[in-house]
């Protein structure tokens, strides 16, 4: 018995206090320690709010603007660059579920939003992984917003490589077919998370799929962006 309450003590202190993921200092309850926050590499606030990429008056970028992608607004709350990538990275590979927690803190929910799909995950790779990165980031935002989330308004059907290095066509030829929808979602204002967006092609075919399917409109709520153009 003296074991067991010793072993709860112990449970319980490690739950509540918690060393700074990134110094090593005492963090309290949370992931990190408030002066390693201060430091994270927030995104710029000047940005195109279709696509997030920093312009100098925050007006719609030019490649949203000669071509506007399948999503209406995008919110990041990081740059895509250390420690930010270290902690995505130890999310998704080494299973520190605090820090999704940490993501979700960050980022807010905007107003009006009906529904919250994550950006679904191929099930080879959700097989691999045993948890999909973005429905965990998800989740406690809907908790806390109120808003209902939507695993199965879209699957990913085809697992697509890393596309960084293609062109826009053709990372658009790339993603044809690799989402689906399953849902009718007429009228609704939709409201996709991802951790990480880079070229933005895959954000814009969920979108694609999400209007498809009827969603009015299409936000996407991001933890961290690669400076690379749509
Ligand atoms: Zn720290
Ligand atoms: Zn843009």
């Amino acid at each position: 018995m003296v074991v067991l309450s010793r072993l709860l003590h112990v449970a319980a202190a490690t739950v509540l206090s918690q060393d700074c993921f990134l110094c090593g200092a005492p963090a309290g309850r949370r992931p990190i320690c408030d002066d390693c926050r201060a430091e994270l590499p927030w995104h710029a606030e000047s940005v195109c709010p279709v696509c997030a990429l920093p312009t100098a008056d925050g007006g719609v970028c030019g490649a949203c603007l000669r071509r506007p992608p399948g999503f209406d607004a995008t919110w990041v709350a990081f740059d895509y660059a250390f420690p930010v990538d270290v902690m995505v990275k130890a999310l998704k590979y080494q299973h520190r579920f605090a820090l999704a927690g940490l993501f979700a803190d960050v980022l807010v929910v905007p107003d009006g939003v009906d529904l919250i799909v994550p950006m679904p995950l191929h099930p080879r790779r959700l097989a691999e992984r045993g948890f999909n990165q973005a429905v965990e980031i998800a989740r406690p935002l809907a908790r806390r917003a109120g808003v209902e989330l939507m695993l199965e308004a879209v699957s990913r059907v085809r697992h697509t490589p890393s596309q960084a290095q293609l062109g826009r066509d053709e990372r658009e030829r790339n993603l044809r077919g690799a989402f689906v929808g399953a849902r009718r979602l007429d009228g609704a204002r939709v409201l996709v998370v991802d951790d990480v967006m880079t070229t933005g092609a895959s954000l814009a075919a969920v979108a694609a799929v999400l209007k498809a399917n009827g969603a009015a409109r299409v936000e996407n709520l991001v933890v961290a962006r690669t400076p690379t153009p749509l």
